[in-house]
């Protein structure tokens, strides 16, 4: 990307137009539905058509109009260098032009799997994938199949992805439907789950160590693991409370249940051994995704050896043709090198702009008299509209933060040339790519777009 396309953000919003997604858009519905493959990128969260990219390099990302925008989406967090490094860009061309697949082991496998043991404390055996999803189940099948028990706990708010049984009380809803939080009512996220899918899922509230010791203590024998996020990352962004992490591992351990982190969105971002380097919290098995593929599926879920072995053979099953893409795999060691050099300055690299924009907002929200919290850790940060002084679990997302300002603010950005998710229960990333220059002119948007105040209807 040139300079010479570096202007659309300084166009004053009215010249801005998407005319050529809309009509892509338009054009989609005979073939896709909701002009994609998710509903997360379509109108439920674009309004009334999505953006369609054309292209990306570093921190910048273009759509088919021409529009350049400074992308603080970075993929739901599958960029943690950016769009389009180079070593990742070399790395994805050798191994395209020396095949795909080769039906049996590989070499890169073995060196991914190396390096991820190196980085993540406590991780022994890894096993590859190709999504957060699928490498949540499989670590669902592997605690269930290792420890002989049938229940899980899994948090309110918390997303493991979309297999069924993970599938309760991952979106926001209004506070009156949510229940004691004693007894939370476990609401299905989705029509056409297996009929007893959730039967085993045990709901509790998050950043609340009774509450898991109350469940814990309810049914001893039943449940075979602890499952959680390490952050918060599908309801804004919410860190854990001091001691929280720690204490989920003192009472798992107390009560021999296995302790699940799934890091698919903190893994290699948070820093390069994840939650648990930063948290000193050693979970039993951990879950990767996004952060590890610099863009393509790669996938991976590892621990303690004696549970991984539990896989040998298929004595707990888990096949996948496509597990450990060679392709992926070569984009992921070179990400994870890239990662490492020079003592992991991407990484805070990342951390430092991260800080510097979420402070930028407070300030400018401040500055305009808007109430919100800007919340993050380090890269990973969201605007939350909201009288509260912090939101700190699910319950009080429900509660006090409103989703819809927050879509209306987002979407005045795009118009300044800034693309972030239009989802308030999403979250910005910082990557190794983006610059100081990138924070001001965000911030510069961010300003325009509070003095106009449109958004705040
Ligand atoms: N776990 C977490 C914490 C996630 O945020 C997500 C995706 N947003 C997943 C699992 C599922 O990953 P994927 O979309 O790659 O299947």
């Amino acid at each position: 990307m040139t300079e010479e396309h570096d202007v659309t953000h300084e166009k004053p919003e009215t010249t801005f137009r998407t005319d050529a997604s809309e009509a892509l858009f338009r054009r989609s519905g005979d073939s896709l539905v909701e002009g994609g493959s998710s509903p997360s990128r379509g109108p439920a969260t674009y309004g009334a058509h999505p953006i369609f990219m054309r292209e990306a390099s570093g921190s910048r990302v273009v759509d088919v109009d021409g529009n350049e925008y400074v992308d603080w989406m970075m993929a739901y967090g599958c960029l943690p260098l950016g769009h389009a490094h180079p070593a990742v860009t070399a790395a994805v061309r050798e191994a395209a032009g020396t095949g795909a697949h080769f039906a049996t082991a590989t070499e890169v496998e073995l060196d991914v799997a190396e390096r991820i043991r190196a980085l993540v404390p406590g991780v022994e055996k890894v096993r590859f994938a190709n999504t957060g999803t699928e490498s949540m189940m499989a670590v669902l099948r592997l605690v269930r199949g290792y420890t002989g028990r049938p229940r899980f706990i899994k948090f309110e708010g918390h997303y493991h992805g979309w297999y069924d049984d993970y599938l309760a009380n991952a979106h926001p809803r209004p506070p009156a439907s949510l229940g004691h939080r004693r007894d939370p009512v476990k609401v299905a996220e989705s029509s056409g789950l297996g009929r007893h899918a959730l039967d085993d899922t045990v709901v509790v509230p998050w950043n609340d160590l009774e509450a898991v010791e109350r469940a814990l203590a309810n049914q001893p024998g039943r449940i075979a693991a602890v499952v959680t996020e390490g952050i918060m990352a599908n309801m804004g962004v919410i860190p854990p409370e001091p001691g929280y992490l720690e204490g989920l591992r003192k009472l798992t351990r107390a009560h021999d249940v296995l302790l699940v982190l799934d890091e698919t969105v903190t893994g290699f971002r948070i820093g390069r051994g994840g939650c648990q380097a930063r948290y000193a919290v050693e979970a039993d098995l951990v879950s990767f995704g996004k952060g590890l593929g610099a863009g393509l599926p790669v996938a991976a879920f590892g621990g303690r050896a004696d549970i991984l072995e539990a896989l040998a053979w298929g004595g707990v099953l888990h096949y996948g043709t496509q597990n450990g893409s060679r392709i992926g795999l070569y984009a992921a060691r070179a990400n994870l090198e890239a990662l490492s050099a020079e003592g992991g300055a991407a990484v805070e690299h990342a951390w430092t702009i991260g800080e510097s924009l979420r402070d930028g907002l407070q300030e400018a929200l401040d500055e305009a008299g808007v109430p919100a919290r800007v919340q993050g850790v380090g890269p990973m940060l969201q605007v939350l509209f909201t009288e509260a002084d912090a939101i700190r679990d699910y319950r009080d997302y429900c509660a006090h933060v409103d989703a819809e300002r927050y879509r209306r603010f987002a979407l005045a950005l795009f118009g300044r040339g800034v693309y972030t998710t239009p989802s308030a229960a999403l979250h910005w990333m910082a990557s190794a790519a983006h610059t100081r220059e990138d924070v001001d002119r965000t911030l510069e948007a961010v300003r325009e777009v509070l003095r106009e105040g449109v958004f705040l209807k």
